[in-house]
């Protein structure tokens, strides 16, 4: 924020934040028809035209714009609706499903404060449900307008910390990163929080090669490190970073039996579920492109489809192979497994129960993070598939599409649904095809790298106790 303030920088959103945008403006127009269906509704132009139609009693005034002159706060939300009352209750459109989400309280919170707070506001979710927010997020609100009042005097840029999913993300990356580069902040490493990290500084632990230097049992009880366990993991990630290389903490053991790699795309943005899973990619021995093997859907309405097609290549390995490991990478596909189960009232199900463990013996899905993360700190900033698996030092596999990921996987399958001529949607699919190959192809690398760990060069064994 202090950057905004102080040094604004003009920024194109990229394609997945367009998405949600236009998703976003989507789900209000949606909102502004229903209310047009049975109110009289007037856009509001300026404060004082929305102070206007207030004072004219108009039902629904929509983009409309609050300011409190004595305090210079100023507020946009996206509908104002008059009460039976004569009062004016704020909502907004919003498509989370959610809304106890931090950002969303203090906004509807400062609606509420612009309008005098008489009463709750109102947030349309993106799953239909309408939620109230009322004087419980007041707090929220004071702490919030004096941080913000703070950093707007602050004539230095104030110390931050690094955060791997917020700051990859943000406008001012190249800015920010190259200061933490700079400074060794501990806020770099995996694992660890920025306040934690703020704490360790004070303690005097401020850079990557000071923690690598600690006794685990004397760094000091801070907030998400207090067990040993968390200190020792946070001293050997410093250490495996600032040495460029692999800790190995315990001997790798894999499962027996024949491996099937197993990777979901989903839509996140599906208008009917939660969660539509489009395509369902598995790859079975031998393990060349060509074994690559698939569940596709093109929309919602074959979500069911989709899910029973899944469900029956399921049970045709099962029937080709006596003992099945069906890997996969982080907790994802087990807990869309159960979300699909529990949307179609199928946990009894035969498959299902197999494929989740629920039948008395343990399942067949297998994550493979687990493997790493139990027996092995790795000099990178993240663990995820595509962090691991693209290090050249590491897995060294890369994808055939050099700036595919998920984020990218969701706006090319948007893409798919909104275009109607058949030669890109064609072209679309082919891409999120080759996108899903490779990333159970990963799995299928990650899998022999981890086999043949033992005498690799620059590891560093820990051993036992
Ligand atoms: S890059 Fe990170 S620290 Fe810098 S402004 Fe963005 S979120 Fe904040």
């Amino acid at each position: 924020m202090w950057l905004e303030f102080h040094q604004p920088i003009r920024y194109d959103a990229d394609p997945f934040m367009q998405l949600l945008s236009d998703a976003g403006l989507q789900h209000e127009r949606r909102i502004l028809q229903q209310f047009q269906s049975d109110h009289v509704v007037q856009q509001a132009a300026s404060f004082d035209d929305t102070r206007a139609l207030m004072e004219e009693g108009v039902p629904v005034i929509y983009q409309a714009r609050l300011k409190d002159y004595e305090t210079g706060l100023v507020g946009f939300p996206d509908f104002l609706i008059r009460h039976e009352n004569g009062f004016y209750q704020a909502a907004d459109a919003k498509l989370t499903q959610r809304e106890n989400k931090k950002a969303l309280q203090i906004q509807l919170g400062m609606y509420r404060r612009l309008l005098g707070g008489q009463l709750p506001a109102v947030v349309f979710l993106g799953n239909g449900r309408t939620a109230s927010i009322g004087c419980e997020v007041d707090m929220l609100v004071d702490e919030f307008i004096r941080d913000m009042r703070q950093l707007h005097t602050l004539s230095e840029q104030p110390h931050v910390r690094y955060s791997h999913s917020r700051c990859r993300v943000c406008p001012y990356f190249s800015q920010c990163h190259t200061q933490f580069e700079a400074s060794q902040d501990t806020s770099m490493l995996h694992g660890m929080h920025g306040r934690t990290a703020e704490l360790l500084a004070q303690a005097g632990i401020r850079t990557i090669a000071q923690l690598a230097a600690q006794v685990p049992e004397n760094i000091p009880d801070v907030p998400h490190l207090s067990s040993l366990k968390k200190k020792q993991r946070i001293v050997r990630q410093a250490q495996s970073v600032l040495h460029d290389e692999i800790v190995q903490l315990n001997d790798i053991s894999l499962p027996d039996g024949t491996w099937i790699h197993f990777d979901i795309e989903d839509n996140p943005m599906a208008r009917t579920c939660d969660r539509h899973v489009y395509l369902w990619g598995l790859l079975a021995p031998p393990y060349s492109h060509d074994d690559f093997d698939y569940v596709w859907t093109d929309d919602e309405t074959q979500d069911y489809t989709g899910w029973q097609a899944f469900l029956e290549k399921i049970e045709q390995y099962r029937a080709e192979h006596a003992s099945l490991v069906i890997a996969h990478y982080s907790n994802h596909e087990k807990v869309i497994i159960r979300k699909y189960a529990e949307r179609y009232s199928m946990i009894d199900d035969g498959t299902v129960r197999w494929l989740l463990g629920l039948h008395g013996e343990a399942g067949p899905l297998f994550d493979i993070q687990n493997a790493v993360l139990d027996n092995l700190v790795l000099p990178v900033a993240g663990y995820g598939l595509k962090e691991i698996c693209k290090h050249p030092k590491l897995v060294n596999f890369q994808w055939e599409l050099e700036s595919s990921g998920s984020q990218w996987s969701v706006v090319q399958f948007n893409r798919f649904q909104k275009t109607t001529d058949e030669w890109t949607r064609q072209q679309l699919k082919t891409e999120l095809l080759t996108y899903n190959r490779d990333d159970v192809i990963a799995t299928r690398k990650l899998e022999l790298w981890l086999r043949g760990f033992s005498n690799r060069e620059n590891v560093h064994t820990i051993s036992p106790h």
